[in-house]
């Protein structure tokens, strides 16, 4: 500004040197009036390169026409720079927060972040989903006011996040949250929302399966014990006293089958699948057969019927498994005088192995819930007939290695039919 003002200076002292001869030697008027038009004009040339600043600083554009005259170019120039670097360092600024927030949506974990009151400063689209909340409306209000569970109002009260808060939401009752809090910068605070439904169902089966597991090792233990103690306490003659063994090794039998499909059920889920081999499926469908029959001891009519000949690409052991468990439920459970058919078919598909039997039939509503760890339609019956209550579970884990399909119908008092469909490049086409 001092190079303007010097300039200046020097334009008001080129008028005097003018106007002051001539106010002395022509008249004082005429000098006086170039010298105050001299200084008009200056102050015309201030006054408007004033007057385009103000306009401009009311509306600050980065506008390369932005130009001033004489030693005003050099401020405007000075303007146009700063007000262009600004701009710029903001719209990286901006850049860098919608990439922060571009991370923030892409989280699969909802976040949302709190002031010290619990106000929203900010949710990504998973907590939005997860919570109900829409940012657009709730930022700034209390979290406590919108996620309206007391749980949740004292988990934030207490103000103790060491531990997260497990939550089911009010919105999804089926759903689990694991919530978390992390104070940052002071008193804000970041909640990390983790949909933690998938693990808690796991670990609730986990927990039933133990359960499960000691119940039914437990009813034949107790019956072993009972009878141990009889035997320790009570002289018996031999005729009695074989019945009582019998009876244990009735119950010790019916532990070992359980111990045994548990093994087999664990080495299945855990266990890669084995190399697949070329499974003889004639030769595998006899043997079944042979087995149903000595499993019914010639109380059912036992029938093979094969529909086309294939052979299948798999893990025979599995295999065997898992046709074995289908048939011999039918025997176990058709009574005495009912017929058991084992057919074996090249389909569109592939190909499906089935068993069909005349047996009592299954209500629809147990259908779903057949391939569950011990479920059973009849506990006592299933018992009865030697049952450990895995054997579905088995047959469906089998054959999910083979990419198969169990397909159950049945139809009370008329009998069932399960279903095992193979998709096309297990199935090996023999002629
Ligand atoms: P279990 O060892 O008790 O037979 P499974 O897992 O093999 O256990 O079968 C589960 C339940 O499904 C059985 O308890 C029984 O109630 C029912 N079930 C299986 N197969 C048949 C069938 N062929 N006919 C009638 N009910 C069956």
């Amino acid at each position: 500004m001092s190079g303007q003002l010097v300039r200046s200076l020097l334009i008001a002292l080129a008028t005097a040197l003018v106007a002051v001869p001539l106010g002395y030697f022509v008249a004082p008027w005429l000098g006086w009036g170039v010298f105050c038009l001299g200084l008009g004009l200056q102050l015309l040339f201030h006054f408007r390169n004033f007057a385009r600043l103000d306009r401009w600083s009311r509306h600050p554009v980065v506008d390369a026409s932005l130009e001033g005259e004489g030693e005003w170019d050099g401020v405007f120039g000075r303007l146009y720079r700063h007000e262009k670097e600004l701009r710029q360092q903001i719209a990286q600024r901006e850049q860098e927060i919608a990439m922060l927030i571009a991370a923030g949506q892409a989280l699969t974990d909802g976040v949302v972040l709190l002031d010290l009151e619990h106000h929203i400063l900010f949710c990504n689209r998973t907590a939005e989903a997860q919570l109900g909340l829409k940012i657009e409306v709730d930022r700034g209000q209390s979290i406590v006011n919108l996620v309206r569970q007391p749980e949740f109002a004292r988990y934030l009260s207490d103000n103790d996040f060491s531990r997260p808060l497990s939550l089911r939401p009010e919105r999804y009752r089926e759903r689990v949250y694991a919530i978390h809090v992390i104070p940052y910068a002071g008193s804000r605070r970041l909640m990390q929302i983790k949909d933690v439904t998938q693990e808690d169902r796991l670990d609730q089966t986990r927990r039933d399966f133990v359960a499960n597991v000691s119940h039914e090792l437990r009813t034949p233990l107790t019956v072993l014990a009972g009878f141990l103690e009889t035997l320790q306490e009570i002289e018996l003659d031999t005729e009695e006293r074989q019945r009582y063994l019998q009876m244990m090794s009735d119950q010790a039998g019916r532990m070992q089958s359980i111990v045994q499909d548990l093994l087999t059920l664990s080495s299945i889920e855990s266990a890669p699948p084995p190399e697949d081999e070329v499974v003889d499926m004639s030769r595998l469908l006899d043997k079944l057969r042979r087995d149903a029959e000595a499993l019914s001891g010639g109380r059912h009519t036992v029938e093979l019927e094969i529909d086309g000949k294939a052979d299948l690409l798999g893990a025979e052991p599995e295999l065997v498994s898992a046709f074995g468990n289908l048939v011999t439920n039918a025997i176990r459970y058709t009574p005495p005088g009912g017929r058991v058919r084992i057919l074996w078919n090249r389909t569109p598909l592939g190909a499906e192995f089935a068993v069909e039997d005349t047996g009592p039939g299954i209500d629809a509503k147990h259908i779903p819930r057949l391939t569950e760890r011990f479920y059973r339609v009849d506990r006592g019956r299933s018992r009865d007939s030697g049952g450990t209550g895995l054997g579905l579970a088995i047959v469906k884990h089998s054959l999910g290695r083979h990419q198969a399909q169990l397909d159950i119908r049945s139809e009370v008092g008329k009998g069932s039919r399960f279903a095992a469909r193979f998709p096309l490049h297990r199935v090996i086409a023999q002629g």
